[in-house]
C-alpha cells in the first residue's frame, strides 16, 4: 500500500497512546515556559483544512473506520478560530464516524479568554476531552516559570470547559518548587485544583531539559532542585490539602512514585501509602540516590 506523507504530532498524553493524531497546528502558540523544549525550534503554524484531510485519508487507510479515540496536536489547538476548529471536527467525524473520544491539549489563559459560547459549539461538534499544564497553584511560581497563566485565569477556564461539558485533565509539575518553595507550590495547586475540581489531575515529575531557562538557572546555582523526598513531601502536603472531586494520576514514568485513586474517597489511603514510603526513604538514605540516578535517566 502506497500511504503519503503523514504529520506526525510528536507529543501526547500517554493516555493516547492508542488513539489516531491528528495534527491541526504544529508547535505551541506561547512557547515559553521556562521548564520546556517541546517545540523551542518550532515556528507556531496553523495547518489547512487541506493539509488536514490528506492526514485523516492517510489515517483511514491506516487503521480503517473505527477507530474510537483521537487525538488533535500540538499545544493549544482551542487558540485557532472557533469557525475553522468546528469545521476540523466535523472533518475527523466525517473520516471516523464511531469515535467516544477526541481530545486535544489547550493552555488554561486560551480557556479563559474564549466565550462560554465558543466552548459550548466546540464540544457540541465532537471535541470532548481537555489537557491543560497548570503545573503549579501558586502565584509566584507561576510567574518564575513563565506559565503566561495566573491562578485566576486558570480557575476561570477551568470552570468554563466543565460548563460547556468538557472532560478536565490538569497536569501538576511535582517538584517545579525546589527545596525552596515546595511548601507554596503544594499549598496554592491544592487551592486552584479545590476551586476547579478537574476530572483528572495527572502528576508528572520536574525534569531539567537542557536548553531550557529551568536548566540554566540550576546550572547557575539559582535554582535548587528538589530531591525525591522533597517531592513526596510535597505531594502529601498537596494531597492533604485536595478537597476536589477528581480522579488523581501519576501516568508518567517521571514519577517517582505512582499515587493514583479517587478523590476525595480514597484519600487517606494514598496519604498513608505516601507516609509509608516516606518512612522507608528516611530509614534508607541510600535510597534517595537510587531514586535520583533513576529520575536521571529518564528521556523525556
Ligand atoms: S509547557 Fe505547554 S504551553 Fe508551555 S511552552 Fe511547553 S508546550 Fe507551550
Amino acid at each position: 500500500m502506497h500511504v503519503a506523507p503523514y504529520d506526525m504530532p510528536p507529543w501526547r498524553p500517554p493516555s493516547e497512546a492508542y488513539s489516531v493524531l491528528i495534527r491541526v497546528t504544529r508547535g505551541c502558540p506561547w512557547n515559553r515556559c521556562a521548564f520546556c523544549a517541546m517545540y523551542k525550534d518550532m515556528k507556531f503554524q496553523v495547518k489547512s483544512l487541506e493539509e488536514i484531510e490528506r492526514d485523516l485519508k492517510v489515517a483511514l487507510q491506516l487503521y480503517g473506520p473505527d477507530v474510537s479515540t483521537v487525538f488533535i496536536g500540538d499545544s493549544d489547538s482551542l487558540v485557532t478560530k472557533v469557525n475553522f476548529m468546528v469545521e476540523v471536527l466535523e472533518l475527523v467525524r466525517r473520516y471516523f464516524p464511531h469515535l467516544t473520544r477526541i481530545t486535544s491539549y489547550t493552555r488554561g489563559r486560551t480557556l479563559a479568554n474564549r466565550s462560554k459560547e465558543d466552548l459550548k459549539r466546540l464540544r457540541e461538534a465532537g471535541l470532548t476531552r481537555l489537557h491543560v499544564g497548570l503545573e503549579t497553584g501558586d502565584p509566584w511560581l507561576l510567574e518564575y516559570i513563565h506559565k503566561g497563566l495566573t491562578p485566576h485565569e486558570m480557575v476561570e477556564g477551568g470552570r468554563k470547559a466543565l460548563e460547556a461539558g468538557f472532560q478536565l485533565s490538569l497536569y501538576v509539575l511535582l517538584g517545579i518548587g525546589g527545596e525552596n518553595w515546595w511548601e507554596r507550590h503544594a499549598l496554592g495547586t491544592a487551592q486552584v485544583l479545590n476551586q476547579i475540581s478537574p476530572h483528572f489531575i495527572r502528576f508528572r515529575t520536574f525534569i531539567p531539559v537542557p536548553s531550557t531557562l529551568m536548566h540554566q538557572r540550576i546550572e547557575e546555582e539559582e535554582f535548587e532542585p528538589a530531591c525525591p523526598l522533597t517531592v513526596l513531601k510535597e505531594t502529601r502536603l498537596m494531597l492533604e490539602d485536595l478537597e476536589c472531586s477528581s480522579t488523581l494520576l501519576s501516568d508518567h514514568v517521571s514519577n517517582y512514585v505512582s499515587i493514583e485513586g479517587r478523590l476525595p474517597q480514597e484519600r487517606g489511603k494514598m496519604l498513608e501509602d505516601l507516609d509509608r514510603i516516606i518512612a522507608q526513604l528516611e530509614a534508607a538514605p541510600h535510597l534517595i540516590k537510587t531514586l535520583q540516578d533513576r529520575h536521571k535517566r529518564v528521556n523525556l
